[in-house]
């Protein structure tokens, strides 16, 4: 039987602590830095689904410019 060796890439910083590290290789991904290009990996089990959420809410605070007069 032939051994299909697949030419695995080095997991990238992202990926330390993730439990699908096998040898210095992901397990499950080839390129885990095309994974984490994309965003967060899928497969990692370090991180927990991030919300990335912007909260863009313009607090608008009254600029009010008051000038103290000295003297
Ligand atoms: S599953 Fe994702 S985070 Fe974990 S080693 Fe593979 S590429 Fe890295």
């Amino acid at each position: 039987m032939a051994q299909s060796e697949i030419e695995r890439m080095p997991i990238v910083e992202r990926c330390a602590g993730c439990g699908n590290i096998e040898d210095n290789v992901c397990r499950i991904w080839i390129s885990p830095a095309a994974k984490w290009r994309l965003g967060t990996c899928p497969s990692a089990t370090h991180v927990s689904v991030e919300k990335v959420e912007t909260t863009e809410q313009k607090v608008r605070v009254g600029q009010q410019k008051q000038k103290k007069k000295r003297g």
